[in-house]
């Protein structure tokens, strides 16, 4: 699984980062980011929580 954060719809509300730490960081921005694109299989889970908690639909996972 890639995930990838589209800069232009993230509100910088911080879920994504509270859900799924080890993928998904704030910027100096304060926008989202991601510390790899690549997500472990453990993380799968957790990452996909993530972008369901993402009010704007931010988080692309392919
Ligand atoms: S949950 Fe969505 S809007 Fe909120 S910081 Fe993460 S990517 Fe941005």
């Amino acid at each position: 699984m890639i995930a990838q954060v589209e800069k232009d719809a993230c509100i910088g509300c911080g879920a994504c980062a509270s859900v799924c730490p080890e993928i998904f960081v704030m910027d100096d921005d304060g926008l989202a980011t991601t510390l790899q694109e690549q997500v472990p299989e453990d993380l799968e889970d957790a990452a996909q929580e993530a972008a369901d908690s993402c009010p704007t639909e931010a988080i692309i996972l392919s």
